[in-house]
């Protein structure tokens, strides 16, 4: 009797097996934007969790204990690279864990930022597609039961990616060439700018971390004049008379938001990729349109 006990428990147990390995692979994206691919690609076979959430900062950011366990549980790692999550090396350490680090740009020709690689390669379409085809292949390494559904994922998702490059290819044909030009506190759009030809300039000797001065605004608004650039985002300036000030003195358009390094929760305007593409598009179209 003892025996046939044993037996049965072994049975469970063997048979308990097939149902955890056919459960749903634990994927850790490094933030925001490299977790909603995940999602995309992964679907209902993946459990997604994102280290730096939405409206948080990559650049700079303070790992916690729970990061380390959530590194420590899961089957894959999946990050950006080119420099930009520069606290990772040491979490990983930190949580023991074995899984396969993925870097999401393997492939990507890196565009330099001063001395560095620009980490923002998500900021042109064609880039975010090889983003994907690294998750794609690296899921289905993970988990090759359900390689299928990855790849049909992938190629449903690759062509939503493709609608979306056409549509930000014609909204600046849209734009006279002329006008094609902006001033952005953001460093981020060096991808975009090379992809589709719209030139971010840098506000000259302003700093991007705190309230311009009016000395501040007086400089930017000579380089307005000077580089006839039409339109200017500048979110750190939460003062509007500022910003009335610079468009009256100036006549350059002052745009809403681009977001660039994460997405917003459910309820923002940028829950998605491809969402946060478009919405850059509308204001960037409607700030340089004429
Ligand atoms: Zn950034």
């Amino acid at each position: 009797m003892r025996r046939l006990l044993w037996l049965v428990c072994l049975v469970l147990t063997v048979m308990a097996f097939p149902v955890r390995a056919a459960g749903r692979l634990e994927v850790v994206a490094s933030f925001s934007i490299i977790g909603d691919f995940v999602k995309n690609v992964g679907g209902d076979r993946v459990d997604v969790t994102t280290l730096v959430g939405p409206n948080g900062d990559v650049h700079v950011y303070t790992p916690t204990p729970a990061d380390a366990k959530k590194i420590a549980d899961a089957k894959l790692v999946i990050i950006n690279g080119l420099g930009l999550e520069g606290w990772l090396p040491r979490l990983i350490q930190a949580s023991g864990s074995k899984a396969p680090i993925i870097t999401a740009t393997k492939g990507i020709a890196p565009l330099r930022q001063g001395s560095d690689a620009d980490p923002h390669a998500w900021q042109s379409v064609a880039n975010a597609k090889v983003y994907v085809a690294n998750i794609r292949d690296a899921l289905a390494a993970a988990d090759p039961a359900d390689a299928e559904v990855f790849l049909a994922n992938a190629r449903r998702y690759q062509a939503e990616l493709d609608a979306l490059e056409a549509e930000v290819r014609a909204a600046v044909e849209k734009i006279p060439p002329a006008r094609r030009k902006v001033i952005s506190t953001h460093n981020a759009f060096g991808y975009f700018a090379a992809a589709y030809g719209v030139e971010f300039v840098a506000p000259e000797g302003v700093s991007t971390e705190t309230e311009p001065s009016a000395r501040d605004v007086g400089a930017i608004v000579r380089q307005i004049k000077s580089a006839k650039i039409p339109a200017v985002f500048l979110e750190n300036i939460s003062d509007p008379r500022l910003v009335r000030q610079i468009a009256a003195e100036t006549g350059a358009k002052v745009g809403g938001t681009l977001f660039s390094d994460a997405l917003t929760d459910e309820k923002g305007v940028c829950p998605t990729y491809i969402a946060m593409v478009r919405h850059n598009i509308k204001a960037l179209t409607s700030a340089l349109g004429n």
